[in-house]
């Protein structure tokens, strides 16, 4: 018995080697993939439910390796979330996106943009100033940026992550619970906290077409986010089955491969022309 499971540890060892020095690579190659190119930001869309509207969208990280190829952001992220490199992610994305909001505000087009935060910009307590001289040095109106925290994020640290919270609601961004409804708290917590927006995770959206339970849980989380005067999200709106049983539900906004995958920039701007120029 001892053999064999010296063995099985044996042969387990390589292959977590493996993925620790994958990890350990793209740790220590992010900087430099953030400065060469390497890194961009994808545009999804989010609309208005019932009709079509774009309100705006959220921005979500790419990283194409020139070893490894397009890596899945599920990999990398927490990844770099792990290390202070994360302040330089957030900033990256959060100056693109709102690069973005001013050039189509100077286009006559006002739609926002909604940047993911990690447990550590929460944790960060310099960080509403770093949003406040980025709203100035872009001329965005703080309505129109977005931040998406998930319950966890919050969780982790309630009494750093609060006040640093309060600071970004103060200066007048919008604030987001991401993936709602996946973690242990939702109802008591989401009552404390300074949001705007609930988003429901996608795996509900997912499986509404087939699971009862899922499409109860949207439902709930719908009238629950109204109750409490929150603007709700669907993500993961893939079928138009779901849109439709979205809007009977009242769902204010729909994002998802149904109305478009995250697009590069170009590609986001032709989507946008075809759309507005009918
Ligand atoms: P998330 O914040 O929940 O982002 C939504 C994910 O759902 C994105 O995956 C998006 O491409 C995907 N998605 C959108 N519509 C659909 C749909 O209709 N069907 C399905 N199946 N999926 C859909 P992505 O871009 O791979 O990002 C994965 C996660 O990585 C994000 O989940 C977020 O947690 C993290 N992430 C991405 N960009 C950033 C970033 O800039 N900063 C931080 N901190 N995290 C990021
Ligand atoms: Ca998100
Ligand atoms: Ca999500
Ligand atoms: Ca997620």
């Amino acid at each position: 018995a001892a053999r064999t499971s010296g063995d099985a540890v044996r042969a387990y060892l390589p292959s977590m080697g493996q993925i620790f020095l994958r990890r350990f690579q793209l740790v220590t190659q992010f900087r430099q993939a953030l400065d060469s190119g390497q890194v961009t930001v994808h545009y999804q869309p989010k609309v208005a439910l019932p009709g079509r509207e774009v309100l705006g969208v959220e921005a979500l990280v790419r990283w194409v390796h020139p070893e490894f190829g397009r890596l899945d952001p599920d990999e990398f992220v927490p990844a770099v979330e792990a290390t202070g490199l994360v302040d330089a992610l957030t900033s990256f994305v959060m100056d693109s996106a709102l690069a973005k909001v001013r050039g189509w505000l100077d286009r006559g087009l006002r739609l926002s943009a909604a940047v993911n935060l990690s447990v550590r910009n929460l944790a960060d307590e310099t960080f509403p100033d770093r949003v406040a001289e980025a709203l100035r040095r872009h001329d965005v109106p703080p309505r129109l940026l977005s931040f998406e925290l998930t319950e966890s994020g919050v969780m982790a640290e309630p009494e750093r992550a609060l006040p640093v919270l309060r600071r970004l609601h103060a200066l007048g961004v919008v604030l987001a619970v991401d993936d709602f409804g996946t973690g242990y708290s939702s109802l008591a917590y989401l009552r404390q906290l300074p949001v705007d927006e609930v988003k429901i995770d996608k795996s509900f959206v997912l499986g509404m077409g087939t699971d009862l339970g899922d499409m109860a849980v949207v439902r709930s989380i719908v009238e629950l986010g109204h109750s409490l005067g929150l603007i709700v999200v669907a993500e993961g709106v893939e079928e138009d089955a779901a849109r439709d049983q979205l809007i009977e539900m009242g769902c204010d906004v729909a994002q998802g491969y149904l109305i478009s995958r995250p697009l590069s920039e170009d590609r986001f701007e032709a989507w946008l022309r075809a759309r507005t120029v009918r």
